[in-house]
């Protein structure tokens, strides 16, 4: 089943063609503060989802394209994010800073952005935003100290997610946490829909270049340790979102771009790039001048 949040509060449900509204099933108001029907409907996920496809089956809904897709989840407890997660990523960043050495970092949850959303390139002249493609896991069920073999029963779901980056050596969260800075959609599918785990193809596209290309087989640390190594320091809440990991082929974004990221048997999303005017501040005013190692 795919989730979605879209118009504003809109909570739905969507079979990739129409979406059906279930704000009303779900508790998601107008004007709710803070937004957290979604972390709800994950939570209660069990009793909900036949009533879901029930609607879904008998409600004729909007075109999915008619839509603004907002982010799925955008009041997570934490946006964890995994750092160097691949060995070609390692390569081309001559970083030996990897994920089973270095632990997991946070996001600020406001960089959250939908599949609709534009991506707002601060105003920082001298300094180069990469795109990241990566994968989000969407923690379903309350957790802490979690085995690897037991923890994909704690997963909801994944979603198609960009780790946006000011490159610079400065603290890793401040260069990752600009708004916009990590979209995440189209809409969450439940893992009953991904196959294995362990094998799934990405890509990303910036206009029509592929820039990356990757499969979940290659990741230094796998999605199971992820939720182990995560909910062995701290509890993780339904609707917690955790970023996987970049391969290589990270590059430069610039205004009027569009970054596609296709994950299969996930979704694929399209986001627009745009140059912003705010964004400045003192730390980003040295230039750094971003070299590939390889
Ligand atoms: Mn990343």
């Amino acid at each position: 089943m795919k989730v979605v949040r879209f118009n504003g509060f809109h909570v739905g449900v969507t079979d990739g063609r129409k979406v059906v509204d279930a704000s009303e099933l779900c508790g998601a108001g107008e004007g709710d503060w803070p937004p957290v029907a979604m972390n709800r409907l994950i939570r209660d996920f069990d009793q909900l989802r036949p009533r879901l496809a029930a609607l879904l089956a008998s409600e004729p809904g909007v075109a999915l394209d008619s839509v603004h897709l907002e982010t799925p989840v955008p009041w997570p407890n934490k946006l964890i994010a995994y750092p160097v997660n691949y060995h070609d990523h390692a390569k081309e960043m001559a970083s030996r800073g990897l994920a089973n050495v270095q632990g997991y970092f946070l996001k600020s949850s406001s960089s959250l952005s939908g599949a609709s959303d534009a991506i707002e390139l601060p105003n920082l002249p001298g300094r180069e935003i990469h795109h990241e493609c990566e994968i989000a896991l969407v923690i379903g069920k309350q957790c802490r100290d979690i085995p690897a073999e037991r923890a994909m029963e704690h997963v909801f779901g994944f979603a198609c997610l960009l780790d946006m980056t000011v490159r610079g050596k400065e603290e890793r969260v401040f260069r990752k946490s600009y708004d916009t800075f990590t979209p995440v959609g189209p809409w969450i599918v439940t893992a009953d829909e991904v196959p294995d785990f362990a094998n799934i193809d990405m890509k990303l596209w910036v206009n029509d270049e592929l820039r990356q290309q990757a499969n979940t087989r290659d990741l230094i640390v796998d999605m199971p340790s992820m939720v182990a190594i995560a909910s062995s320091a701290s509890t993780l809440y339904p609707g917690d979102l955790i970023a996987t990991g970049t391969p290589a082929g990270v590059g430069r974004v610039v205004d009027g771009d569009v970054v596609t990221i296709e994950v299969a048997n996930v979704g694929r999303m399209s986001v627009r790039v745009v140059q912003g005017a705010r964004g400045a501040n003192v730390v980003f005013e040295k230039p750094y001048e971003f070299v590939r190692a390889h």
